[in-house]
């Protein structure tokens, strides 16, 4: 009857991958068991029901997965935010510095409008790179991020704390170390 139990109990670490040192958070055995998806679903129903946000925005790529579930269950808009590369009408884009090298990600010019009260959902938080970047993006546009959602925060790694002093809200429903 803990919902953040049960749902941990469904993540797997997968130990070294994508390198060596680095215990990788796999949600796929989540996704995969019907139950699961559904109590993890509505944990963010529930949360953002009421006032509901004009939209969900997911980060590429498993943002995607159940940002959409979520912006279909609220019946709001979902945009995605993707890396670099993939989006074929007018963007902007933000770059960050990765542990190695950097990323961008995008939106599409039109996917938000000003005083859009949105939802800026991905799977999990690390250093909260990803995150920010793609509030910047959604900010840009004018639009207003109400709250960063994700299933998984590394609290170790700094990154929800920095979002949060940076006035972002946070909703995250499983930490680990
Ligand atoms: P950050 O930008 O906060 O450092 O990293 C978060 C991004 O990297 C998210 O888009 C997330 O999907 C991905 N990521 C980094 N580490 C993990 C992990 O252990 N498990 C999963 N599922 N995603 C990760």
């Amino acid at each position: 009857s803990d919902p953040g139990a049960f749902i941990r109990a469904h993540i797997r670490t997968v130990p070294d991958w994508p390198e060596a040192g680095v215990m990788f958070r796999d949600i796929t055995p989540l996704l995969a068991n019907p139950k699961v998806f559904r109590v993890l679903i509505d944990q963010f129903v529930h949360r953002y029901f009421s006032p509901r946000p004009d939209v969900v925005a997911g980060l590429d790529a498993r943002g995607f997965i159940i940002g959409s579930v979520l912006a279909y269950e609220l019946g709001v808009s979902f945009v995605p935010i993707r890396k670099k590369g993939k989006l074929p009408f007018t963007t902007v884009e933000e770059t960050y510095e990765l542990e190695y090298g950097s990323a961008t990600v995008e939106i599409h010019t039109d996917a938000v409008k000003p005083g859009d009260r949105v939802v800026l959902i991905d799977d999990l938080i690390a250093t909260g790179g990803t995150m920010m970047a793609g509030r910047r993006l959604l900010e840009r546009l004018g639009a207003q991020v109400i709250e960063g959602a994700a299933i998984v925060d590394l609290p170790e790694l700094g990154g929800s704390q920095r979002l949060r002093d940076s006035g972002l809200p946070l909703f995250t429903l499983v930490d680990f170390e």
